[in-house]
């Protein structure tokens, strides 16, 4: 009895090592957003730990960095940003508080995200402070094109494949289906919005120029005056002309902005509506991953087209 007791014990002490080795193996990811995290969670599978800091549904520019960041950040091997001044306003400090030396901006641990892929509205010539919050390495809103988060995706390989080079086949074949059932889904997402191409819109934030660029969208004008700044009267008033003259009905908002002003100006013009669409994986209760957050934005938009069309 004593023996199988022991026996039993040791057993059950080396199953628990097998399994501490095992998460041990694993990379643990932190990435700024649930978008990156999502994409992350695709190529890296069960040899990943990820986890995600900014809510889909909060503003990523301003995200409380809570105490629990810094532990989770301390024992990170890889942290990926979405970069170009996006989390300027709560990223640096968060990194450097971490003392990890693995994951600092420069160091093999550290991954820019925006840095292969399309970037919009690059600014020419100088910034000022009038201009608003403007960021002058480009629209950081950049993982809202698919062709982008496959992109970002390969970023990603590679660098896993770099930080765990004996998984380096596993995150591949992960990325080769990923690829796979992305560019199925464009498919899908083009016929849906093929009807829609060249509609006009307006949007609160300057969140959307990529997607609204891979869907043929054109955006007219926003609900900010200048990015980052507070709707005014007079901006508000302004918008409300430009839309009536070009006979511009849709605005889709983000899920953290006052939906009033938004409301007030749909009020103003024929067949006005507010959407509010989700900028990030998160961003709505059912809409989990990547791939998701686009068959929900454009089935949302293409309903709200139909249905104006049909009127
Ligand atoms: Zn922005």
């Amino acid at each position: 009895m004593r023996d199988i007791r022991a026996i039993s014990a040791a057993a059950a002490l080396a199953l628990v090592c097998a399994w501490e080795a095992q998460a041990q193996s694993k990379l643990n990811v932190v990435a700024s957003t649930e978008d990156l995290a999502s994409i992350t969670r695709e190529v890296g599978g069960d040899r990943v730990n990820v986890i995600a800091l900014a809510r889909g549904y909060q503003d990523p520019h301003f995200v409380e960095a809570k105490p629990s960041f810094i532990l989770t950040v301390n024992r990170a091997h890889l942290y990926i940003a979405v970069g170009r001044e996006l989390e300027i306003g709560w990223l640096p400090p968060l990194l450097t508080s971490s003392r990890n030396a693995k994951i600092q901006p420069g160091a093999p641990g550290y991954l820019d995200a925006s840095q292969n892929v399309r970037i919009l509205e690059i600014p020419t010539g100088q910034i000022t402070r009038a201009m608003g919050d403007v960021h002058p390495l480009g629209n950081p809103h950049y993982w809202l094109d698919p062709g982008n988060g496959r992109l970002i995706a390969q970023a990603i390989r590679n660098k896993l494949s770099e930080l765990s080079p004996a998984d380096r086949t596993h995150f591949t074949q992960r990325y080769d289906d990923f690829d796979r059932r992305l560019a199925a889904a464009e498919k899908r997402w083009d016929a849906i919005m093929a009807p829609y191409r060249r509609t006009k819109l307006v949007t609160y934030h300057r969140s959307w120029p990529n997607f609204m660029e891979r869907f043929g969208f054109d955006v007219i004008g926003y609900v900010e005056p200048k990015p980052g700044i507070p709707p005014s009267p007079s901006h508000t008033l302004d918008l409300i002309e430009e839309m009536k003259r070009q006979n511009v009905a849709l605005i889709v908002a983000e899920p953290y902005f006052s939906l009033r002003t938004p409301q007030a100006i749909a009020n103003q013009v024929a067949g006005g509506r507010v959407l509010v669409l989700a900028p990030s994986v998160g961003g709505a209760k059912e809409v989990t991953d990547y791939i998701q957050l686009f068959d929900y934005n454009v089935n949302l938009l293409a309903g709200a087209l139909k249905q104006a069309a049909g009127k």
